[in-house]
């Protein structure tokens, strides 16, 4: 089915082809000349990590999928240096991002990839049409009234935020004009094609681990300059979990940041999905992969997965109820019953570590399985 494209949005279009050139011709007029002081290049650095982690901790994970729960001064953080990116106003970004999510890889996700990378990366942008937004899925976040502030003020927030700001700064070395193009035009463009990417790059290249059912997919090295967006195949399927990237080596500074404000006392109530629901998922996703393969080798792998379930909900039990006398203990603890309590936990570790090591020798013995139909 061909989708008629909405005309072209004039103002937006000069300005992504615009600010671009302007920043490639203006820092490399600026090298030429010796006009750019190691400050505004550390200037532009540190409003890279402000601005960046404002779209992947605030404008994402908090507004978009309400994946913890944050004070007003985090708000009003993410508010300005959110505006400092100029990707729109909270609710502008946030009601495009969860029809993307709601209508994934359909006509009514904005960034379809579908209709083509170059539409997903940017040129959905170009045709914008912002008279269609109708803010309906976005209730929640206009109770907000820092984000409606932000949203009523925008242009003249984000001008600052994203120009007046880091202009200012550089005055104080006496270089206004490398802050006004190093430290607003250029960290914006990269920052602006960073994000970009999650949205072209991770529907087109990378693994899809816990998901086939659409096109995210997740790619670490997307995740090295979008602050940890790029495992967005995990995103997608469990998108109410406040990281991307679950493993300890996987880089997500999003999630540092998240885990950081809740140390400091200003975030809380963090949702992330438990292991064994994440493995459940991976598993299923790996025994999908496997439909071209011949039918004379499915019994023996279906059989395998299902071991692997059944142990998984044993796991899943077992921890549920050592969480539930945990809890029970620190009464009893009150009571003076204190060794019968610990005795019984410390049993329950112990199954639990059992149980766990069992999985880990099913789910290798289940790669192997797998690799011997596939090939490695
Ligand atoms: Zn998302
Ligand atoms: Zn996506």
């Amino acid at each position: 089915m061909s989708h008629k494209k909405p005309p072209i949005n004039w103002p937006l279009t000069i300005f992504f082809t615009l600010t671009p050139l302007l920043a490639v011709v203006g820092t490399i007029w600026l090298i030429t000349n010796h006009a750019i002081p190691a400050q505004t290049w550390w200037l532009a650095a540190i409003l890279s990590l402000l601005s960046g982690l404002s779209i992947t901790a605030g404008y994402h994970r908090l507004y978009s999928h309400k994946t913890y729960k944050t004070c007003w001064p985090v708000d009003l953080y993410f508010a300005l240096f959110g505006a400092c990116s100029y990707q729109g106003s909270v609710l502008e970004w946030s009601t495009d991002h969860r029809n993307h999510h709601r209508y994934v890889d359909t006509p009514k996700d904005p960034y379809n990839i579908n209709q083509g990378f170059w539409h997903a990366h940017l040129d959905w942008i170009l045709h914008l049409d912002h008279s269609t937004r109708d803010f309906s899925n976005v209730e929640d976040l206009i109770q907000n009234p820092i984000i409606r502030l932000q949203h009523r003020f925008y242009p003249y927030i984000a001008a600052f935020m994203c120009f007046g700001f880091p202009t200012l700064v550089a005055c104080l070395w006496h270089a206004p004009l490398s802050g006004f193009i190093v430290g607003g035009l250029l960290r914006m463009v990269a920052n602006h094609h960073a994000t970009f990417c999650i949205n072209s790059v991770c529907h087109v290249f990378g693994k899809r681990t816990y998901t086939l059912e659409q096109t995210a997919r997740d790619n670490w090295f997307t995740a090295l300059f979008t602050w940890g967006e790029g495992f967005h195949n995990f995103h997608h399927q469990f998108s109410a979990d406040y990281r991307n990237g679950i493993r300890w080596f996987h880089f997500d500074p999003g999630k540092w940041m998240v885990a950081t404000l809740r140390y400091l006392g200003l975030a809380h109530d963090l949702k992330r999905v438990d292991d064994e629901t994440i493995l459940k998922y991976k598993l299923r996703a790996q025994a999908a992969a496997l439909t071209n393969q011949p039918e004379e080798s499915f019994p023996a792998i279906r059989a395998a997965h299902q071991t692997l379930l059944t142990k998984l909900t044993t796991l899943k039990e077992l921890k549920t109820r050592y969480s539930e006398l945990k809890t029970q203990s620190y009464l009893t603890r009150m009571q003076n019953t204190k060794d019968a309590a610990t005795e019984t936990l410390r049993n329950y570790k112990k199954q639990i570590r059992e149980s766990q090591k069992e999985l880990k020798a099913l789910y290798e013995a289940w790669l192997i399985s797998i690799e011997a139909v596939t090939g490695p």
